[in-house]
C-alpha cells in the first residue's frame, strides 16, 4: 500500500486524488492531509480517511478542525501548515494541488525528503524551477507531471532521452473566448471568462485559461522539467482537449498522448507509477474522438502566450515575476477591479521592470514579492478605489 499525502485536499484537484484513491481499494493510505479554509470539507475527508496529519493554513479553520476531530489527528495551523506537514509526516508520495507560488515550498520540503512529488502546483516549477529540479536530483527524488499536457509529454518520452526531440506540441483549448474577436476582450466579465469549454477547474487556472497566461504558464514548466529550450516547444489550439500534448521525435515520428478531459487520468498515472494499473476511466470513444482540430494560436487574441516564451529567454527570475505577477492581477479581475485585458499588460509590465534576480529559492521568493507590489500599485493606478 502506497501512502500518500493531499496537499490541497479541499480543491479541484485534491478532491479529483481522493476520487481516485477510493477507485483504487486497498492501493493507498492517506496519512496526512493540507488545505487552506475550508475545515468542514477537510474534516469529512480526515474522518473518512483516518488521516494522522490535518494542516489548515487558516488560523481559524484549524480550529474549528481541532474541535471537531478526534485528539489522535494533530492539526497543523497557519500558512507553514502545509510545509510542516512535508516535513513531518510519513508517506512516500505527495500529490500537490495547492494553488498558487505558496505552493513552492511545500514542494521543497518534499523533495529536500528525496520523497516522490505528483505535482499539479505549476507554480512551483515556473518560480523555481531550475532549483527544484536541482534539489530533486540531489536528493533522489522525482516529479511526476500532474498538469495533463506535461503528465501527456512525460509518457510519450517513456524515459527517451530529449536530444531525440524535435519539438514538443502543448495543446490549448483555447478557452471560451477562442472564437472571440480581440477588439471585444475588455469587455467580458469574470463569469464569462469562467465558463471553461471542456474542463472543470479552480478559478485562477480556469482564467489562465481564457488568457492562455495558462499556457505560457506550462511553456516554462516544460522548460524546466524536461529541460527543453524555447525553440522546441510549441503551442497549438486544440478545441476538443482530447490531445493533451505531442511529442515529435528527430526522425519525424509523432506520439500523441490521448484521453476525455478528466483530470482523474493523469492523477490515477502518475500515483500509481510505475505501475500501469487498472483504471474506471474512459478510453477510446468514437463520439468523443470522431473530430479532432489543430489550430495556430492568433498573437493577438492571445498576446499573453508570448509572455511565456520571453520569460525562458530572460530566465532568472522572470517565471517567478510573471507568475506572481498574474496571480494578483487575476484576483483584481475577479473583483471587477480591471479589464481582462489589462492582466496582461500588467504581467507584461512586470516582466519588463522584473528584479533580475539570479539563483536560489530565496532569490526567486524576493522577486515574487516585488513584482506582487508593483502589480498592485498599477491596479491601484488602474482603478483607484474612490473610482469603484
Ligand atoms: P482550487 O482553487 O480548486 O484548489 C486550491 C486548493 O489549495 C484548495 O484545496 C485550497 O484550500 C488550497 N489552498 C489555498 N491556499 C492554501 C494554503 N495557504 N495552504 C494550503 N492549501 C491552500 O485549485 P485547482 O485544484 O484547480 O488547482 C490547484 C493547482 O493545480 C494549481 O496550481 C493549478 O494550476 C493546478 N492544476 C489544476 C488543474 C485542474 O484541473 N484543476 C489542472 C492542471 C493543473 P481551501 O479551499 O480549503 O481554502
Amino acid at each position: 500500500m502506497r501512502s500518500l499525502v493531499v496537499l490541497g485536499s479541499t480543491g479541484s484537484i485534491g478532491t479529483q486524488t481522493l476520487d481516485v484513491v477510493r477507485a483504487s481499494p486497498g492501493a493507498f493510505s492517506v496519512a496526512g492531509l493540507a488545505a487552506g479554509a475550508n475545515w468542514e470539507r477537510a474534516v469529512a475527508q480526515a474522518r473518512e480517511l483516518g488521516v494522522h496529519w490535518l494542516a489548515l493554513s487558516d488560523p481559524e479553520a484549524a480550529e474549528r478542525a481541532r474541535a471537531a476531530l478526534p485528539r489522535s489527528v494533530e492539526v497543523l495551523s497557519g500558512e507553514r501548515a502545509a510545509v510542516e506537514l512535508c516535513e513531518r509526516a510519513d508517506y512516500e508520495l505527495a500529490v500537490h494541488g495547492i494553488v498558487g507560488a505558496r505552493g513552492l515550498e511545500p514542494s521543497r520540503a518534499v523533495l529536500e525528503r528525496g520523497k516522490r512529488l505528483a505535482l499539479a502546483n505549476k507554480e512551483s516549477l515556473v518560480v523555481a524551477g531550475q532549483e527544484l529540479m536541482a534539489l530533486a536530483r540531489s536528493r533522489g527524488g522525482r516529479i511526476l507531471p500532474v498538469d495533463s499536457e506535461l503528465c501527456a509529454i512525460f509518457q510519450c518520452l517513456g524515459g527517451d532521452d530529449v536530444s531525440r526531440v524535435r519539438r514538443v506540441l502543448l495543446t490549448a483549448s483555447g478557452g471560451p473566448f477562442r472564437d472571440a474577436r480581440p477588439e471585444d476582450l475588455a469587455a467580458v466579465g469574470p463569469e464569462a471568462a469562467l465558463r471553461h469549454p471542456t474542463w472543470t477547474m479552480g478559478r485562477r487556472i480556469t482564467i489562465g485559461s481564457a488568457t492562455l497566461m495558462n499556457k505560457a504558464l506550462e511553456v516554462l514548466e516544460v522548460h524546466h522539467l524536461f529541460g527543453l529550450e524555447r525553440a522546441r516547444i510549441e503551442v497549438v489550439i486544440h478545441r476538443q482537449s482530447v490531445v493533451h500534448s505531442m511529442v515529435e521525435f528527430v526522425d519525424g515520428s509523432v506520439l500523441a498522448q490521448l484521453g476525455p478531459p478528466d483530470m482523474k487520468g493523469p492523477l490515477h498515472y502518475c500515483m500509481h507509477h510505475p505501475e500501469r494499473v487498472d483504471a474506471p476511466l474512459r478510453g477510446f470513444d468514437f463520439g468523443l474522438f470522431s473530430k479532432l482540430t489543430f489550430e495556430p494560436v492568433d498573437p493577438a487574441l492571445f498576446p499573453s502566450l508570448a509572455l511565456g516564451f520571453r520569460a525562458i529567454e530572460q530566465g532568472g527570475d522572470s517565471g517567478a515575476v510573471l507568475n506572481a505577477a498574474d496571480e494578483v492581477a487575476v484576483e483584481a479581475f475577479l473583483e471587477r477591479r480591471i479589464r481582462f485585458t489589462d492582466i496582461e499588460r500588467i504581467n507584461r509590465l512586470a516582466l519588463e521592470r522584473r528584479p533580475a534576480r539570479t539563483g536560489g529559492i530565496g532569490a526567486m521568493l524576493a522577486s515574487d514579492a516585488d513584482a506582487r507590489a508593483l502589480a498592485r500599485a498599477e491596479i491601484e493606478r488602474l482603478s483607484p478605489p474612490a473610482a469603484r
